[in-house]
């Protein structure tokens, strides 16, 4: 009996988590450029972006995407149709999962310039690289 509670254990432990490292941090491949993007872009503007006990993945989603927060852990969830006609564009995605990490540091949406004005900037984002940066200022402006 101990032994079946033990297996059952482990293998919950094994499969209810994305975490395989001891950072808790699991980004999909598929997003890792467009994650590892944003990390870059906080550091230089110096904020401090938590990673532990963080997920960031591609699934389901009844919007573009999603960021779930509970007790100590996060998930962004990237819609999968974005991928379902191979590779989607790099800029469009990137401003999808900025805006996700937008709500992972806490930033509600908004109606002004701004990466967290669901969806109005995605053009202008995508097009003009002066734009964007000052989008991509902007989202971490507020702290
Ligand atoms: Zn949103």
């Amino acid at each position: 009996m101990k032994t079946i509670a033990f297996l059952f254990l482990a293998t919950c432990l094994l499969g209810c988590s994305d975490f395989a490292d001891q950072e808790h941090f699991y980004v999909d491949p598929r997003l890792s450029e467009a994650v590892t993007a944003f990390f870059k872009e906080a550091e230089n503007r110096g904020i401090p972006v938590q990673k532990d006990m963080l997920s960031v993945v591609i699934g389901p989603c009844s919007t573009s995407g999603r960021c779930e927060k509970t007790n100590n852990t996060a998930k962004i969830t990237i819609n999968e149709s974005f991928f379902r006609s191979g590779s989607p564009d790099p800029i469009a995605l990137q401003y999808m999962v900025y805006h996700e990490f937008g709500h992972y540091m806490g930033r509600e949406h908004n109606d002004s310039f701004s990466i967290m004005n669901p969806n109005t900037y995605a053009g202008v984002y995508h097009n003009d690289a002066a734009q964007r940066e000052a989008l991509i200022d902007e989202l971490f402006k507020f702290q």
